[in-house]
């Protein structure tokens, strides 16, 4: 149920609607909008009474939520949600890019990183320090060592780091050193893990599963958004069809339905998302046009010989185009990037 305040209601009928609502059982989450506050009360549906949530003083009306996502949906909240982390800013017209390679290699290799995609307007930084690997034989990142270079990395250019923990009990421990926790593709439905970063006080990435559908990835926000974090931005990463000719599909009606559908910020990713570095400039493109709130892409000083995921990597200067272009198509827009 979504209870909506009065334009005129004090923060005491706010506080004591509240009251009322966890007194029913269920979680009440407060949204203060531009126009009027909403209170989403979150729980067994069964057990709300319509009509004792609407004679509370300062409430104008009591309406359902009819999506199966609650905190989520737009329908509790008109307004986007802009998520910030320290240099990194994603929404409401602002459109964030992160930028870096797949996997922290050596301190050289991120900071050289770090400073060449910053020259070329990035605004946080992207390396994975624990990697979720197909084959247990691939290279499984660096762990604390790689965290402890993406920190030394922000501390010379001041950017954001983003950066991807694959288990619950590692969330500290991440946390400690990133500004934006990144729960990758195959722990999309790892719902502890979800819950765990959802304890945070750090914004999360949130990647759609290669074959979850966009109602899965609401649901998986909303486990991260109930658990009491609200800077959770979605991305779209490509999905697996029949297609062969790239690594994904990378489908861009996710970034409009999604605007439809929820007030979280929409990032896509158009290295995974293809899986070629061809092809990525103009897809990111393309994101920015259909109305991305962000870009995450893959940089390497030498992709040739990255330790993963070279081949859809984009060397420096190819980077530095790729950001010209989207700036041209941001600008159309009316948007910054
Ligand atoms: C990554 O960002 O390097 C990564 C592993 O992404 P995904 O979870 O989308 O596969
Ligand atoms: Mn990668």
């Amino acid at each position: 149920m979504i209870v909506v305040m009065k334009q005129e209601a004090t923060p005491q009928e706010v506080e004591r609607m509240v009251e009322r609502i966890e007194s029913l059982g269920l979680k009440a989450h407060v949204i203060v909008g531009a126009e009027r506050t909403v209170i989403a009360a979150i729980g067994d549906d069964r057990k709300t009474h319509k009509e004792s949530l609407e004679s509370g003083q300062g409430v104008a009306e009591v309406v359902p939520i009819l999506a199966p996502y609650k905190v989520a949906s737009r329908e509790v909240k008109r307004e986007p949600t802009q998520v910030k982390a320290g240099s990194l800013t994603v929404g409401n017209g602002t459109i964030g890019v992160i930028a870096g390679p797949c996997s922290v290699e050596t301190e050289e290799q991120i900071l050289s990183s770090a400073k060449a995609v910053k020259a070329a307007g990035a605004t946080a930084l992207r390396g994975g320090a624990f990697k979720p690997r197909t084959s247990p034989y691939s290279f499984q990142g660096l762990k604390e060592d790689g965290l402890k270079m993406l920190a030394t990395a922000r501390e010379a250019t001041g950017l954001a780091v983003v950066t991807e923990v694959v288990a619950s009990e590692d969330v500290d421990l991440v946390a400690r050193y990133a500004d934006v926790l990144q729960v990758g593709a195959r722990n999309m439905q790892n719902y502890r893990l979800l819950e765990a970063v959802g304890g945070t006080d750090r914004a999360v990435l949130l990647k759609r599963g290669p074959s979850a559908t966009l109602e899965e990835l609401l649901l998986a926000a909303e486990y991260i958004l109930n658990a009491g974090n609200p800077n959770v931005m979605l991305c779209e990463r490509g999905i697996r069809t029949f297609e062969a000719h790239t690594r994904f599909t990378l489908p861009l009606a996710t970034v409009v339905y999604l605007h439809a559908k929820t007030h979280l910020p929409v990032v896509v990713d158009p290295s995974h998302g293809t899986g070629h570095t061809y092809l990525v400039p103009q897809m990111a493109a393309a994101s920015v046009a259909a109305g991305a709130d962000g870009l995450i892409m893959e940089v390497h000083p030498d992709p040739a010989n990255a330790l993963s995921d070279g081949y859809q990597s984009m060397t420096f200067k190819q980077f530095d185009e790729t950001m010209e272009l989207c700036r041209k198509v941001a600008t159309a827009l009316g948007k910054k990037l």
